[in-house]
This record gives C-alpha cells, sequence and structure tokens, in this order.
C-alpha cells in the first residue's frame, strides 16, 4: 500500500535529524523538538488523531493514553527495548500494536557496564575529582589501590540479549561468569547457572540486566545485599527500581558492599541524594544506548514499525503484543 499524507504521526521527544527526515518522507510528523519530555496533558492533546507514536520510556503509556488515542492509534514504537512505561494489556485492549528495539543496543548497553565496571573497581571517577579539585598528589605506591577484574566472577542477574554481550565482554576481561534467570538456565549459554542466593554470596560484581515488573521491582534489597561479599561490588543498567536505592546507600554507606556503579535510577531523573555522598558510587545519566550508531539503529527500527502497520498493514517484526494487530 503507498504512504498515505493524512497518517499523523508523534514523536514525543527530539531524535536524531537524519530518522526524522526518513520519517517525514512516510508519515504527516507532529515532532516534539525539545531534550524536554512533553508535559502529560500536551502528550494526551497531542496523541489525539495520531495513527503512531514513536514514544520515549519517560512516556507513561496507560489506559488514560491509549483513550486519548482513540480508534485512530494503531502502533506505539516505543524508543528503547524495556517497555515497564507502557500497559502492553490495556493497549492490546485498545487494539494498539506495541514495538520496541531489541539487539541493536545490547552492544553499546554492555560496553557502558564494562565501562562501569571498570571505572568503579579501579576508581576512575575519584581519580578525576582529585585532579579536578586540585588536590596536591604524588604518585605513591599504597595510594588509589583498587582491585582489577580479572579472576573475578561477573554474577548476571539476567542473562538475555545485554547479558550475554556483557558476558562475553567480560570473558575478555578474563573474569568466570554465573547467572541467575527467573526461568533457570538458558540454552546454548556456556556458564554456570546458579540460584540468585548463590550469585550473591560468589560475585564479586553483581550485574543487573533483568527488566523491570512486578517480580523484580526490589529484587534487591537490603536483604539481598547483605547476601553479599563485604568486597563485591553490584552494577545497575537494567532500570532503577530493580534495587531498593534507599538499601543501597545504607549498604555502601556501611560497607556491607564495596560500591555500586548505576546508569539507571528509582525516580529518574531524581538520584537519591545519599548516592551522591559516596566515593564509592559511579553515577551516569541512563546512557546505556548513547552511542550515534545505536540511537540511529533504534530509530530505523522505530520507523519500520510504524510503517509496518500505518502503511504496509502488517505486524512489525518487533511486536510485543501481535493479537493487537486489526485486520487490514
Ligand atoms: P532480554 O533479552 O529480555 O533479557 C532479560 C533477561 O532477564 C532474560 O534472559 C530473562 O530471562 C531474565 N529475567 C526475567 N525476569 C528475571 C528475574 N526475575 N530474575 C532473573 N532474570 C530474569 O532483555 P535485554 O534486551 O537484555 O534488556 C534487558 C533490560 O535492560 C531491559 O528490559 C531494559 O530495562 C534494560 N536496558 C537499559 C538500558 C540503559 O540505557 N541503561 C539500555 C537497554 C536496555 P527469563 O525470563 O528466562 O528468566
Amino acid at each position: 500500500m503507498s504512504p498515505s499524507a493524512g497518517d499523523r504521526v508523534l514523536v514525543t521527544r527530539r531524535i536524531a535529524s537524519s530518522v526524522v527526515a526518513k520519517l517525514d518522507a512516510y508519515f504527516d510528523l507532529d515532532v516534539h523538538d525539545s531534550e524536554e519530555p512533553l508535559r502529560r496533558d500536551e502528550l494526551l492533546d497531542r496523541v489525539a488523531g495520531a495513527a503512531g507514536v514513536l514514544s520515549m520510556v519517560s512516556d507513561r503509556i496507560d489506559d488514560a493514553f491509549l483513550r486519548a488515542g482513540d480508534k485512530d492509534l494503531r502502533v506505539l514504537a516505543n524508543y528503547a527495548v524495556g517497555f515497564d512505561n507502557i500497559d502492553v494489556a490495556a493497549a492490546s485492549r485498545h487494539r494498539v500494536v506495541i514495538a520496541n528495539t531489541p539487539n541493536v543496543l545490547s552492544q553499546a548497553t554492555a560496553e557502558l557496564t564494562l565501562s562501569l565496571m571498570l571505572a568503579l573497581v579501579r576508581r576512575v571517577p575519584e581519580g578525576d575529582r582529585i585532579l579536578r579539585s586540585a588536590t596536591p598528589w604524588i604518585w605513591s605506591p599504597t595510594w588509589m589501590i583498587g582491585r582489577g577484574l580479572a579472576g573475578g566472577t561477573l554474577g548476571i542477574v539476567g542473562l538475555g540479549r545485554i547479558g550475554k554481550e556483557v558476558a562475553r565482554l567480560a570473558i575478555a576481561f578474563g573474569m568466570d561468569v554465573i547467572y541467575a534467570n527467573r526461568s533457570g538456565a538458558v540454552a546454548d549459554a556456556p556458564y554456570r547457572s546458579v540460584t540468585l542466593e548463590e550469585l550473591l554470596a560468589t560475585a564479586d560484581v553483581v550485574s543487573l540486566h533483568c527488566p523491570l515488573n512486578d517480580e523484580t521491582r526490589h529484587l534487591i534489597g537490603a536483604d539481598e545485599l547483605a547476601r553479599m561479599k563485604p568486597d563485591a561490588v553490584i552494577v545497575n543498567t537494567a532500570r532503577g527500581p530493580v534495587i531498593d536505592e534507599a538499601a543501597l546507600v545504607v549498604a555502601v554507606r556501611d560497607r556491607v558492599i564495596a560500591g555500586a556503579a548505576l546508569d539507571v535510577f528509582e525516580r529518574e531523573p531524581e538520584v537519591h541524594s545519599g548516592l551522591l555522598e559516596l566515593d564509592s558510587v559511579v553515577l551516569t545519566p541512563h546512557m546505556g544506548s548513547g552511542t550515534a550508531e545505536t540511537r540511529e539503529a533504534m530509530g530505523e527500527l522505530c520507523l519500520d514499525a510504524l510503517k509496518a502497520v500505518i502503511i504496509d498493514e502488517r505486524c512489525p517484526r518487533n511486536a510485543l503484543n501481535p493479537e493487537a494487530m486489526r485486520a487490514p
């Protein structure tokens, strides 16, 4: 079927101009060209009459949003692989197909995870802060001592697409890998599958890569942190609420564990003030997928999904709820 100029698509945030140009060739585009999210009332206003939406993790896609989209809204392409911001069951009831952006961001997110691990155990941000604060220093055999990754055990919670990439990179750094998944051993994964309890008690670095859902919210709380070794660290590039942030502050402050590195936060963009005070905590502002080529590839996947439903009237390959596809 050929493109129809009347098919309006709302893009809820500024994205790469190259992707906008490609979208523009197919749709009547309504781009919120800003680094700031749309206010909730604006979001609901602007979805009215749109056939498709390219949405961000910070947009809450719930029943009220879907009602505002009404019968015109047929597809929502979420510019992320995680979809904890979306009520997928409600979307299915409203016959709105939801698509996400798997695989294309796994490598970039895994690289950021390894960057955070190294930054934490080798104290890179701490060293940077010392120099920027003009603190007097001189090389010394006993100063700024960290730990290496080689010979340590990495415990991956959620050996999926990103977890597997993290494992592959960690092996290159000389680590042993163990993992805990909800559904047990992963076929063809050459690493030891363990329970979460065993992982926490064994790993030198615990790295979280499970999705955020009702089961994983606060999966890591005070009890789980207490099970970790006192010289172990935890890294979270999954979603903030998987860790109980207040419990984490206490655990690092009281040296229950040796440190934490976080790319995601419980109440983004807010960061728990206790985390900001701790030297053995490394923080980045949710930039796991943040390479130019990855963000472009995510945009391409969103374009594919929007085109599939609105123009070709077929189910996109990354549909999370194919049952929502309406008959042509
Ligand atoms: P994925 O391929 O679906 O992998 C998730 C893995 O977690 C699966 O292997 C799943 O296996 C496992 N899992 C589910 N529930 C679990 C539980 N309760 N305990 C332990 N394991 C569990 O997803 P992905 O593409 O790797 O992405 C993972 C997450 O990374 C996304 O959901 C997103 O939130 C986050 N992410 C963050 C960034 C960033 O910028 N920081 C970028 C991309 C993605 P079973 O269900 O078989 O257990």
